[in-house]
This record gives C-alpha cells, sequence and structure tokens, in this order.
C-alpha cells in the first residue's frame, strides 16, 4: 500500500462522517488513515480463553462461556425491573442481569440457542451473576475476526459520550483493513527482518489490532517496538554524523604552553584513569575539524571541573577563548575562585561575569573579551546577554546542563562565525537507556571514578522525634573542627510556608548553638545577592560552623571542612536532589555523614527513596531507582526529546529492545551512511516519510 493511500484524510473512511472526523482529529490526533492505523490498543481482552461454569473463580475479572439461556424472567424490585436469565452449560448455570433495554433483550435474544457470552462476573450468596453481558451467537463468534483478543484503543470521555465506542473503532479498523486489503508496504529492511526474525509489518498491523492469541500478539507488539526504536536511533544517530560531517568546528590541534605547563607542573594531584580517559576523548574531539557536541556525566565530587580547566588550556593554546557557565551566582563564584586558584602560576587571564557584577566592570570585561585580552569568562546566565561579544570563542562549556534549556544553550553557539565546541556536564547520572534516547545524538564521556582515598558517606535515616541526639552527634562533629550543613526543602508552590520553616529551623539551631561557642550561617532565595555571597564566604573559611540553608546550595559547592548534611524534611526531595545534596560533603579526608531527617508521616515512594539513600552511594544505582519511581515524564532533558510521545515502547520497560534497537541503527548506517543501497530501500523510505509528515510519528523532533 503506498504511502498517498496513508496520507488519505480520516474523512474519507467509510463510517467516518464529518462529526466523527473532528471528534478523531480534536480527541484522539487522528486525521489520516495512517494516523489510525497507528491507534494502538491499550490493552486486550482475552477472548480466546473459554471458561466452564464450575471454573469460576470469585476473582475472575473478565471471562467468556459457552451456553444457553433456558428461562428469562422479570423480577420487580422496590426501585425498578430488572430481567433475569438463567444461563448454563453442562457444567453448571449462573444468572445473567439486566437494568436497561430490558425490552430489546427480550424481543432479540433467543432461548436454548448456543451463545458466546463476555463479561465480569459477581459472586454472592455461593452462586455468580453477570450484569450486561455482551451476547453473541455461537454461530456467528466463530465466523468473526474479532472474536480472539479484543483490542481496548485509547479513548476519551467526550469520545464515549458521542457514541465513538471502543466498538466503533474496531470497526472502522476493519474498515480500514478491508479497503487496504492489508497491503502495508514492509519499512525495514530483509537483512533486519531476517537477521532479527521479525514478524513482517502487515502480520505486525493486522496482529496488533486482531490478533489470534497471545504468542501472535507478543510477536507484533515486538516488531513494532523494535521499529519504533529503531527509527527515532536512526535519526539520533545520522544527526550525530552529518553534525560531524557537515558542522565544521576549530581544529585545536595544539597541545600548547599552557596545558603541558599545568599538566607537568601545576596538577594539584595526580589525575584519575577516569578523568584522564575523558581529557583525551574531548582532546581527540578538539583536535578534529568537526564542533564537539560531548556531554560529561560523572558523578558529585568526581573531579569535573579540572578536566573543564584543561579542556579549557587547550582552546587557550590554540588562540581561542573559552567560557564556562554555572547555573547559580554562588556556583559561577566558587568555580571563578577555583580556577583562579589552579591558574595561578598560569598566564591567563580569567573573569567572572554575572547579575551583580557592577557596571564599570561589567565594560570592562566586555572590552577585554571583544579584544581578546580575557582567555576565560565564567558566568551565570549573564553571559547569554547580548552585549557579550567574544573575539572569538573556541569552547563553552555548561554547567549542571539540566538548568538550561535547549535554547539557551545553542544561544551561546551563535556568538561567533563557527559554533564553538560544547561540552556540558552534569552530575546527575542518566540512566543509560534514557541517555542513549535523550542524548542519542551527543557524544557522552563518563567519570565513573571517584578520586582516592574518598570515604563513603554514612547514611542514616532519623524521624524528627530523635531531633535531640543528632543535636548532640552535630556537637560531637563540631568540636572535632568539622562544619555541618542543615538543609530545607523549598518548593516554589508553598515557598511562604517553606520559608516560614526554614526560619523556625534557623531559630531553634541558634537557641541550641549559641554564640560565641557556636557561629551559624543562613543562606536562602530571598536574600540578596551579595549578602548570600558573604554568608557562603564565612562558611568556606570556617568562620561559622553551620550553615542553615535552602537548596540554593544543592550543586557544586565544595567545603571540604564540611562533613556532616542534615536534610529537613528529607522526604520531600527527589532522590537525585537527594544525592547532590549529600555529595556536598565527604570532599575532605574525615569521615562524613549524612542524616535524613523526617516524620513518621511516609509515602511508598518516599520510603523508597530514603532506603536507597541509605543503601547506595553509587549515582547511576539511584538514577536507575529514581527513573523507576517517577517514569522518564520528570527526568532531566526529557521533554525537549520526544522519549514521552512513544507509541508503543515504553523507555523504561524495552530498554533491552532499545539496545538491539540501537545497535542495529548503528550497523546500518555505518555500512550504509545513505541508505543507498538497495536492501536499504525501504528503510530510507520510511524515514523519509517520517520527516516529511512529522505528524505521523511525533517524537521526530
Ligand atoms: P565535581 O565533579 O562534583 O565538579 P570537583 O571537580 O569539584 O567535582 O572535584 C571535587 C573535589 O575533588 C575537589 O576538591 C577536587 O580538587 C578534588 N579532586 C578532583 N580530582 C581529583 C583527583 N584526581 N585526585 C584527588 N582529588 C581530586
Ligand atoms: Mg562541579
Amino acid at each position: 500500500m503506498n504511502a498517498t493511500f496513508l496520507q488519505t484524510p480520516i474523512d474519507y473512511l467509510k463510517g467516518v462522517g464529518p462529526n466523527r472526523a473532528d471528534l478523531l482529529k480534536k480527541e484522539l490526533g487522528i486525521h489520516t488513515f495512517q494516523d489510525l492505523l497507528n491507534l494502538f490498543p491499550n490493552r486486550y481482552l482475552d477472548r480466546t480463553q473459554y471458561y466452564k461454569i464450575a471454573q469460576l473463580q470469585q476473582t475472575n475479572a473478565e471471562v467468556q462461556i459457552i451456553g444457553k439461556m433456558t428461562h428469562i424472567k422479570t423480577v420487580e424490585q422496590k426501585r425498578g425491573k430488572r430481567l433475569v436469565a438463567t444461563f448454563i452449560d453442562e457444567t453448571g448455570s449462573i444468572e445473567l442481569v439486566w437494568f436497561r433495554g430490558q425490552k430489546w433483550i427480550r424481543e432479540n435474544l433467543k432461548l436454548n440457542v448456543p451463545y458466546v457470552i463476555f463479561g465480569k462476573t459477581n459472586y454472592f450468596n455461593g452462586s455468580f451473576s453477570m450484569p450486561h453481558p455482551e451476547m453473541e451467537l455461537l454461530d456467528a463468534h466463530e465466523k468473526s475476526i474479532r472474536s480472539a483478543m479484543q483490542p481496548v484503543y485509547p479513548s476519551t470521555e467526550k469520545l464515549g459520550n458521542s457514541g465513538i465506542t471502543n466498538r466503533v473503532i474496531n470497526g472502522l479498523m476493519q474498515q480500514l483493513f478491508l479497503e487496504s486489503k492489508n497491503a502495508f508496504a514492509e519499512t525495514l529492511s530483509k537483512p533486519l527482518l531476517e537477521q532479527l526474525k521479525l514478524a513482517s509489518k502487515k502480520e505486525a498491523l493486522f496482529n496488533i489490532h486482531f490478533p489470534k492469541s497471545q504468542a501472535h500478539l507478543a510477536r507484533a507488539t515486538y516488531r513494532l517496538k523494535f521499529e519504533e526504536l529503531f527509527y527515532i536511533q536512526l535519526q539520533l544517530i545520522r544527526k550525530n554524523l552529518i553534525h560531524k560531517s557537515k558542522i565544521k568546528g576549530y581544529t585545536f590541534d595544539k597541545i600548547g604552553h599552557n596545558f603541558n605547563t599545568f599538566f607537568s607542573e601545576h596538577l594539584p594531584f595526580e589525575l584519575t584513569e577516569a578523568q584522564k580517559r575523558v581529557i583525551k576523548e574531548i582532546r581527540n574531539d578538539l583536535g578534529s575539524n568537526a564542533q564537539m557536541n560531548r556531554l560529561l556525566q560523572g558523578d558529585v565530587g568526581s573531579g569535573k571541573t579540572i578536566v573543564a580547566l584543561m579542556s579549557m588550556l587547550i582552546a587557550i593554546d590554540n588562540g581561542f577563548q573559552a567560557c564556562l557557565m554555572a547555573p547559580t551566582e554562588i556556583l559561577s563564584v566558587q568555580h571563578y575562585t577555583g580556577l583562579v586558584e589552579l591558574c595561578k602560576k598560569l598566564n591567563t587571564s580569567i573573569e567572572l561575569l554575572t547579575g551583580s557584577t557592577k557596571t564599570s566592570k561589567r565594560r570592562e570585561i566586555h572590552e577585554k573579551l571583544e579584544n581578546g585580552e580575557l582567555d576565560i569568562l565564567i558566568g551565570t546566565h549573564a553571559l547569554l546577554e547580548d552585549k557579550v561579544k567574544f573575539k572569538n570563542l573556541g569552547l563553552a562549556i555548561v554547567d549542571e546542563q539540566h538548568r538550561f534549556g535547549v535554547e539557551q544553550r545553542s544561544k551561546l553557539w551563535h556568538k561567533n562565525e563557527y559554533p564553538p565546541h560544547v561540552l556540558v556536564m552534569t552530575a546527575t547520572p542518566i540512566p543509560r537507556t534514557l541517555a542513549m534516547s535523550v542524548y542519542g545524538d551527543l557524544d557522552i564521556s563518563v567519570i565513573d571514578e571517584l578520586p582516592p582515598g574518598r570515604k563513603d558517606i554514612k547514611t542514616v535515616h532519623r524521624f524528627d522525634a530523635n531531633r535531640l541526639k543528632v543535636f548532640r552527634f552535630m556537637k560531637d562533629e563540631i568540636s572535632k573542627g568539622r562544619q555541618v550543613y542543615i538543609v530545607y526543602p523549598l518548593i516554589q508552590e508553598s515557598e511562604t510556608m517553606d520559608y516560614k520553616d526554614l526560619m523556625d529551623g534557623y531559630e531553634s539551631i541558634v537557641r541550641e548553638f549559641p554564640q560565641p561557642n557556636y557561629q551559624v550561617s543562613i543562606v536562602h532565595g530571598q536574600m540578596k545577592p551579595a549578602d548570600k555571597e558573604y554568608e557562603m564566604n564565612r562558611f568556606i573559611k570556617g568562620e561559622t560552623q553551620i550553615m542553615v540553608a535552602t537548596t540554593v546550595i544543592e550543586v557544586g559547592v565544595n567545603v571540604p571542612n564540611a562533613s556532616v548534611m542534615i536534610i529537613e524534611s528529607a522526604e520531600r526531595f527527589g532522590l537525585s536532589q537527594l544525592h547532590q545534596l549529600r555529595g556536598r560533603v565527604g570532599r575532605g579526608a574525615e569521615q562524613s555523614y549524612c542524616i535524613l531527617m523526617t516524620s513518621h508521616k511516609l509515602s511508598a515512594d518516599a520510603k523508597t527513596r530514603l532506603e536507597t539513600m541509605v543503601r547506595t552511594s553509587d549515582g547511576f544505582e539511584i538514577a536507575e531507582v529514581d527513573l523507576k519511581l517517577r517514569g522518564p515524564g520528570d527526568m532531566m532533558g526529557t521533554q525537549q526529546s520526544g522519549v514521552l510521545n512513544l507509541r508503543i515502547a515504553d523507555i523504561i520497560k524495552d530498554s533491552e529492545i532499545l539496545k538491539i534497537a540501537r545497535s542495529y541503527a548503528m550497523q546500518v548506517l555505518k555500512a550504509d551512511p545513505n541508505l543507498s543501497s538497495e536492501e536499504n530501500i525501504p528503510i530510507k523510505n520510511t524515514y523519509a516519510q517520517l520527516v516529511k509528515y512529522r505528524n505521523i510519528w511525533n517524537y521526530i523532533s
């Protein structure tokens, strides 16, 4: 069947008038024959099984029975009449009951003729009944093509109310198959079908809508899931390959003075194997003539900063500028201070630009950027302002990318004649399957090793009632010279209440830890940046022992002497946030602790989150649990990627199929990058279709 047929407006299908067409479009997004064909059932009523009445269980959901009606009578009740029939097979009898449509039933249903009935059974006082059964003469039942597994299609209230029931959709689907004569073109290549022993497209489409058995259905489902994931991967990988061949980047082929001096003389510690590997990957990218587009994943404390710096030094050695953008003022400041310290023996110029940079300083930075005096610019969103013009930006690094939209990121790389190389760093590990779908068009580097000598952070869960013990523990740690974070949740919806919690907490801490023995800092979102910075710095310098804060300290803040992280109302934080917060401690040589405080009222999910935190500190494992708890919908990056718009595959449950699909997509493109071989014609055509008719499968971005 050719593409034109499939693109026929749904209005032209027999049985669809203007009203129905309108509803199908509005309610289900079905505009064409193809859209209807791709409306896959949510579930199936298994009508392959026939029950004997003697086999019925009190727990049976929906059952199908062959038998006859022997009697039918009207029973008068206080509230109206009901119609009751006795239905028997050779093993027993049940009652069929109708409250509505009694006249029609009386006139149309026949006694003592074999019927197939289908419905939910109720059990009461030792006998079974079935209200409003679906009934079909056994004769007709045996001829019908919807007599096996009955598909249940997605629907909406409005559709149901307008008479477009599941049965109607089913009828339309039958009509579509009738008109098309099930002559649907193959969309995968022969070698793929053979190697993976996949069902053909025709077979799969037929069996997804009209499966004869669970086995037929499974085969059809597998094929369609594979196809869906295959084409997503094909698109992502292709995008990446085209990107590499088309988007020219500056070639940084020199490893020069700055990099070499730093590497041989100023490296403050030995790099981990993982850091070395990642730097090599980045060096390769920068040295090729394609623009780098790389995601660097590394758990909190895995040492991404030094990787960022060394990448920037490569850019500088090749005569280019570099920038590093962070999501918050505090983080930018910390990056700035850290990098200035690391570079103090090098002859590089580094500046910081944030919302609170003074106008005169700002002007100076703009000038030095444009005349090329400035090598490295660090800052917040302020870097994206139009006034910020680089002389020759060669490398843009974005820290904690999930805080930036795609648009903002691309803004950075339109600053220049050629796009700069881009390195995106994130401390939130993304499960591999999700990364493959969301970031399949980026290259991914992973730092999967922590610097040596890190002690595992001891993590415990405590109830609010144990607060006094926790205070005692804090005092012990502080007397050993350590510092403590206490973090309060702050979510937008209840900001004022959260703010009150924070202030109450702060007051009780100040009461418990009075001056002059103790100094307590507080940092929260409603403070002026300058005040935040002042408080943060007091803590960094060790002038205060306790930092009470909201999640502003979540990302990146580095105070090696802080060894205790107390998280208040921990049940209200997400897993990745808890993991991020815990990563603020354990940065020095001391044993560190994370205490998760909660009330006794915990949801099942909250319990799982807390147990996971106590059990493991492996960021990837935590990310997997997080993905299972929340689904991909709330994970970062998924909103733009369309992994939520999958028609049939499930990014979590079908991760095995995803891996296979990705490796085959890669294989196909490697052997035949332009899909121009004879055997790949079906793939080329399908791909072209997908790109052309964006609305067919809306995951094509
Ligand atoms: P993150 O990946 O969270 O940004 P950082 O780059 O801030 O981590 O590094 C965390 C801490 O570990 C810093 O204090 C840094 O100096 C230190 N560090 C990084 N790499 C190493 C290493 N190879 N050996 C020892 N310490 C390291
Ligand atoms: Mg960092």
